[in-house]
């Protein structure tokens, strides 16, 4: 894992405090996307295609503040839309980092470098930059040349200055193992401290349905990529056992309040990738939202998901429950061949229901009388 020692330990006092307490759902990251305007239109993003009313708001330094003290997580991630578009970025990080949380701040990178300045190095702050593959792969990725070229010219301007720097990637249908395995070595070249890799998930909104992985795929995917990386120190700043689900290795359940959403609207039922209602507080979203009609064999529409926000927080819960396994697949690496750990059964699971464009008339609706207002 590439995620410093100091970072692990307040995690792990936090998990081992949730334990004692005998909390059974607890928030490990807190999403906080306070805008979901950005200055790119990847075909894969499921983000950018709300009304101008929408797309013009945005969560005040207030409101991301007191979301961070509502849910309580140690870990906050500031995904977007482009959250260097919000006026107040710095302030809402200078905020969350007063807090003692580790920030994860989401970026493109188009504006890091013009940034960079404004914002102070710190351990709890990473700049968490979205590289999807080499220049060719990335830049086709994100529709636009010569982003891949800006986003590697300001990850080195801000090691140079000290700042935590992480790749996040996304992987669809189309990866060749061995561009992937180039890729990974390429950014551990870079310096930077860790990379987060995830498969592309079709949830409803995101415009380019084609290209996501189904489970299948994305088994065998991580497996080629993993086979390669053997002996290649490549630097992972997710769990061993999430790794070792993404390469079939393990049943896990989906348990997406380990990673709540709080965003324009309010806090988002029941993740980060699907949008099926609000609630107005963090405390209503945990105890009124009914988790067990979601995740893959509940819910038709999470059959093929294995994102991160959803089994990440499982794998978390799995490795402190678990700390023997989760050290010998430390040691080992994810397994990558033999037969795939068996499938949640999808003969039971819900059909599914389509009311995002009921949720955003209703904001739109809302947002005519109180345009800067979040809807929670
Ligand atoms: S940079 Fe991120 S938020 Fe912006 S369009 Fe691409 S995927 Fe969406
Ligand atoms: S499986 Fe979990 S993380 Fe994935 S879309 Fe469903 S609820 Fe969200």
């Amino acid at each position: 894992m590439a995620i410093p020692m100091r970072q692990q330990a307040a995690v792990g006092a936090y998990i081992l405090k949730q334990r004692l307490l005998g909390r059974k759902r607890y928030p490990l990251v807190l999403m906080l996307e306070p805008l979901y305007q950005c200055n790119l239109a990847c075909a894969g993003c499921g983000k950018i295609d709300y009304p101008d009313s929408i797309l013009r708001r945005r969560l005040s330094v207030e409101e991301c503040l007191s979301a961070v003290d509502e849910c309580g997580a140690p870990v906050v991630t500031i995904p977007g839309g482009e959250p260097l578009l919000h006026k107040d970025i710095v302030k809402i990080v200078d905020g969350i980092v007063a807090k003692g949380k580790y920030v994860y701040l989401c970026t493109n990178a188009l504006l890091l470098e013009k940034r960079l300045d404004q914002f102070t190095p710190s351990q709890f702050l990473t700049f968490s930059v979205h590289l999807d593959g080499l220049k060719e792969q990335h830049d086709k990725a994100v529709s636009q040349t010569g982003v891949f070229d800006r986003a590697v010219s300001a990850i080195k301007a801000a090691r140079a200055k000290g700042f935590r720097v992480s790749v996040n990637c996304t992987l669809f249908d189309d990866a060749k193992p061995a561009e992937v395995a180039a890729f990974f070595d390429y950014v551990k070249e870079l310096g930077v401290e860790g990379v987060t890799v995830a498969p592309g998930y079709a949830y409803e909104r995101a415009p380019d349905q084609e290209h996501f992985l189904n489970r299948r795929k994305t088994k065998q995917l991580f497996r080629e990529v993993f086979k390669l990386g053997k002996g290649r120190k490549w630097p992972f700043n997710q769990s061993s056992l999430y790794l070792d689900f993404l390469a079939g290795n393990q049943t896990y359940k989906c348990t997406p309040w380990g990673t709540p959403t709080r965003n324009v609207f309010g806090w988002q039922r029941p993740c980060y990738l699907l949008n099926e209602g609000y609630a107005k507080t963090f405390k209503e979203l945990m105890e009124d939202t009914d988790w067990d009609s979601y995740g893959t064999g509940a819910y038709e529409k999470c059959a093929d998901c294995m994102a991160h926000c959803g089994y990440e927080p499982t794998a978390v819960t799995d490795a402190t429950a678990n700390p023997l396994k989760m050290m010998a697949v430390s040691l080992r690496g994810p397994r990558t061949d033999g037969d795939f750990a068996p499938e949640i059964p999808l003969d039971r699971q819900r059909p599914a229901e389509f009311k995002h464009e009921d949720l955003v008339k209703s904001a739109v609706n809302s947002s005519t009388k109180a345009p800067e207002k979040a809807a929670g």
